[in-house]
């Protein structure tokens, strides 16, 4: 198929804010689409030229690619700069440039997807010395065979701009749509991708293939799992009633990492799915000792640790082991224990299907004794009360509370379910835990604030269901001037014109940002609101944040990972059953 169809596929979709019609358009594209040609098509959708555990990017800065156009249109590096300033998107400004000279261009070879995909791969892999330059060539010879429209996208794809408001849970929907007509695949395809985190091959393979190979998809070392996530509860009595005898865990409060263990070689995932492998060498030595198999993937969370005082370090230590230099000096300075509390698979044996009890005794046998890797610290309990000492230990020792386990529950790839149930420190008369918030705008300011030109954010959560973003509060505390002015600049980058397709919102901040930054809130509750969109539902109000604050920097979230509006009115609920008793 020739790019330019993908091309006017997403100018469709860029012209409708219905998610609906957005649903229709992609998944009558996907009809068309060859078998083997699916996987690249769904890149292009997600943004990326592979999944981010590949650790593969295009790399190109603005720089260069006004490089790239201005090599491509015959035009001078001015002309191109004056042309973006005044229209605001690279993407559109090689259009227009593109426009004016392609009136002589004789069109030879346009091309397919395939080898559009192709090419970007290759500027992607092109690193080292005079791969600056390289990048720009192979990015002007593209843009010389390809239309107007065409060059928009992909100067918009290069640059991480694409913004066509399109969320994974639509793509998988439009996929099923497409294959069997309706909806019904979709569990399938979220349990194959939850597996296996590639989207692109999901899909290939579903094209290729047809609905029953998806079954066959299984845990595999060096395909990063997407991880469980856990339900909330608001004391160790709701637990117990709820679950029953469990198993109760520390809950560490750093880095939640899979190591993989290949043989001789280790890599180690974050809860993105990003690859972290080089920045935690003393993790990756340990797995090599410490993991009495061939072949495993552990979970656990990494901690920076004291092991003269035998204390952890506070997060905001932990953290700044993620890094991409001076690594080596930090790992001395501020070494991780990684507390293992999960085995998914072991030589040959995928135990995702397997019982708590039965992974976590498999992990004991799996962990030898030693410093970087420890078991993380459990009990076993039915009563309330022994619970309820286990995490007032816990927060004593400084962490951040508990996880409860149910006993028989399986390792639920990408799913939030009360097989974990977290239980934090309660903080009198505020909420029980922080919201995970997306932004989607901000407001200029007012007073003191109209200086730095941003004075709050429009924060939102996200509702699964829908695949939206959903608005909570505005937040306009816990940054200092510098952060906020940072932000500001980084916000400015995604600022979009519009609404984003995705938000829902009855609330217009002055600058609409594309939903891309997650931050962590705190507030003092949860209340009912007649502004806001999240948990509104015909007559019923929505709810707000009261008093909320951002507590540290951007977090490394997708905004899919936000808050979902499911756990604010599970929060809400929660709040209510706290004050009445
Ligand atoms: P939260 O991020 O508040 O939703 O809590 C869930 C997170 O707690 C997980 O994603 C892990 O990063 C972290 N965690 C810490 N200790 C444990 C544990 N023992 N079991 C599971 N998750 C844990």
């Amino acid at each position: 198929m020739l790019f330019l169809q993908l091309a006017e596929c997403f100018e469709k979709l860029e012209a409708t804010t219905k998610r609906l019609e957005m649903f229709n358009i992609l998944s009558d594209f996907f009809k068309k689409v060859e078998k083997d040609e699916i996987d690249k098509v769904i890149y292009f959708c997600e943004e990326q030229i592979m999944p981010p555990f590949k650790g593969i990017e295009i790399g190109m800065a603005e720089k260069m690619v006004e490089k790239a156009i201005s090599k491509a249109t015959g035009k001078s590096i001015k002309e191109v700069e004056e042309s973006y300033k005044k229209l605001g998107d690279l993407g559109l400004a090689s259009e227009q440039l593109l426009k004016k000279k392609q009136v002589t261009l004789i069109k030879l070879s346009p091309p397919s997807i395939k080898e559009v995909y192709e090419i970007l791969l290759k500027i992607a892999k092109t690193t080292g010395e005079g791969s600056v330059d390289k990048k720009i060539d192979l990015l002007a010879g593209l843009l010389t065979r390809v239309s107007a429209k065409e060059a928009k996208y992909i100067v918009r794809f290069v640059l991480g701009r694409l913004r066509l408001g399109i969320g994974d849970p639509t793509i998988m929907d439009s996929l099923s749509q497409a294959i069997v007509g309706d909806r019904s695949l979709r569990s399938e395809i979220e349990r194959a991708y939850n597996l296996c985190s590639d989207l692109g091959l999901v899909a290939k393979v579903l094209f290729e293939k047809g609905p029953k190979a998806l079954k066959q998809f299984k845990v595999q070392v060096g395909l990063p799992i997407r991880m469980a996530l856990a339900e909330r509860l608001a004391s160790a009595k709701e637990i117990i009633k709820k679950i029953g005898k469990c198993a109760a865990e520390t809950k560490y409060d750093g880095l939640r990492l899979a190591i993989h263990k290949d043989d001789g070689k280790v890599e180690i995932f974050s809860r993105n799915q990003e690859r972290m492998t080089h920045m935690f060498p003393e993790i990756v030595k340990a797995a090599k000792e410490q993991i009495k198999a061939n072949k495993a993937i552990i979970e656990g969370e990494a901690v920076a640790f004291n092991d003269e005082t035998n204390e952890f370090y506070p997060f905001q230590v932990t953290i700044t082991r993620k890094r991409k230099y001076e690594v080596a000096e930090r790992s001395k300075e501020f070494p991780l224990v990684l507390f293992a509390f999960d085995l998914l698979y072991k030589d040959g044996k995928d135990f995702t299907k397997e019982a708590y009890v039965k992974r976590r005794e498999e992990l004991e046998k799996t962990i030898k004794k030693g410093k970087t890797i420890r078991l993380a610290e459990k009990i076993v309990t039915d009563d309330p009360e022994e619970l309820e000492k286990f995490f007032e230990l816990n927060i004593e020792r400084g962490t951040e509370g508990i996880v409860a386990k149910r006993l028989d529950a399986p390792y639920q790839a990408g799913a939030r379910n009360f097989n974990w149930i977290k239980l934090k420190r309660s903080y009198k008369g505020e909420l029980q835990d922080t919201v995970d918030v997306v932004i989607v705008g901000y407001f200029k300011g007012k007073g003191l604030r109209a200086r730095l030109g941003i004075g709050a954010l429009l924060a939102c959560v996200y509702d699964d269901e829908e695949d939206t973003f959903k608005t909570i509060a505005k937040v306009g505390s816990g940054l200092s001037e510098e952060n906020w002015i940072k932000l500001r600049e980084l916000l400015d980058k995604t600022k979009v014109s519009k609404k984003p397709a995705r938000v829902d919102s009855l609330i217009k901040p002055d600058v609409w940002t594309e939903p891309k930054y997650v931050f962590t809130v705190m507030a003092d509750e949860i209340t009912h609101s007649p502004v806001h969109t999240a948990g509104r539902k015909g007559n019923k109000p929505g709810f707000a944040l009261r008093f909320p604050r951002i507590q540290g920097w951007i977090r490394d979230k997708k905004p899919e990972d936000a808050t979902t509006v499911k756990e604010i009115t599970e929060m809400f609920e929660m709040q209510k059953r706290v004050k009445e008793s």
